[in-house]
């Protein structure tokens, strides 16, 4: 690869990650020894860990200032991972930024191709996973079902594989920051932002050391922020249920008087009244509940709330 000069800077969101923030600095100072005309700034968002990943961080800044420059921010608690990628594009100065986790789940050696892809053209270079056999069956099949939903429901162009290992160029940050809400999906925003996008393949190796913080009841809740922010289809729906349920109820009704009328009354039926209103009881309970969703989302943003707050910015 034919090198320029040019600025990157490494954002990585950090949640109690003191196990693995000495080889994620080791392994990016070999890859900066391949790109080493390119200016490195890494920036380090400390999202409230409770372990002393801040301060080994601010640390390991100061020790490899010979090829980095740096910054570490400080979260007063934890807001998540989405706010800490933001509160890192807020700090980006560079040419690019690359978003990766500090678990080297997100390997540093993909660094060189995923800008070599950006050199040739691509705003936004995403790693995409070649396969998650390693999920097993059923996190597969949610994850799948996820993807088309979402897809289906947002009309955006979301890959299932892709993580938010991603190199982003100067124009995409500055798009992407613009973007104040504080119920955040990044995956939506990247596909939602446009631009040309290229993607890496690569194999997503285990964490390096420390425990993932995402259980299935975080990930639920974060697919539905996904589907309820860039879709208001699952709102919509209700009108067409409602609709086909009025037509079935109609020619309920219909065929019961005409039955009434030819035969005289007929007295049994509770089973079938009972069934209708529970059923239907359900149904509008379920429409509630995406009301419900939606209004929710609605209070949380109007009061505008900052999507995370600082203690400290140290820059070495
Ligand atoms: N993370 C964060 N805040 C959180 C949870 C996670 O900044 O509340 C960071 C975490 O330190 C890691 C990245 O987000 O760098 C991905 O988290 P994790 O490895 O737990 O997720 P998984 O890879 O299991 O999806
Ligand atoms: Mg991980």
């Amino acid at each position: 690869m034919a090198e320029k000069s040019f600025s990157i800077s490494v954002l990585v969101p950090c949640y109690n990650e003191e196990g693995c923030l000495r080889e994620l600095f080791d392994r990016l100072g070999t890859i900066q020894q391949q790109l080493s005309t390119c200016h490195w700034r890494i920036i380090l968002v400390n999202d409230g860990s409770i372990d002393s990943t801040h301060e080994l961080g601010v640390q390991l800044l100061h020790s490899n200032r010979h090829w980095c420059s740096g910054v570490a921010i400080d979260f007063s608690r934890n807001f998540g991972k989405e706010s800490a990628i933001l509160a890192g594009l807020d700090h980006c100065n560079e040419d690019a930024c690359i978003i990766m986790d500090a678990d080297l789940q997100d390997p540093p050696e993909l660094i060189p191709l995923l800008i070599e892809s950006w050199q040739n053209g691509a705003d936004i270079a995403s790693a995409t996973r070649i396969s998650r056999q390693k999920d097993g069956y059923l996190k597969n099949l949610t994850a799948r079902s996820f993807y088309k939903f979402f897809r289906a429901t947002s009309k955006l162009n979301v890959t299932q594989d892709s993580s938010d290992f991603r190199l982003l160029d100067r124009k995409v940050i500055v798009a992407i920051r613009s973007c104040r809400e504080s119920i955040r999906f990044s995956k939506g925003f990247f596909a939602w932002a446009g631009f040309k996008q290229d993607h890496v393949y690569y194999k997503r190796p285990e964490r390096h050391a420390g425990i993932s913080k995402w259980g299935s009841w975080k990930l639920w809740n974060y697919a539905l922020d996904g589907i309820f922010n860039y879709s208001t289809s699952p709102l919509r729906i209700w009108t067409y249920i409602g609709a086909v349920i009025t037509i079935i109820a109609f020619v309920l009704a219909l065929k019961t008087i005409i039955a009434t009328l030819t035969n005289g009354i007929d007295v049994p039926g509770y089973a079938s009244t009972f069934a209708a209103v529970t059923f239907l009881g359900g149904v509008q309970l379920m429409g509630i509940g995406i009301l419900g969703e939606y209004l929710g989302r609605t209070y949380i943003e109007s009061k505008r709330r900052p999507p995370y707050i600082v203690k400290s910015i140290t820059r070495v």
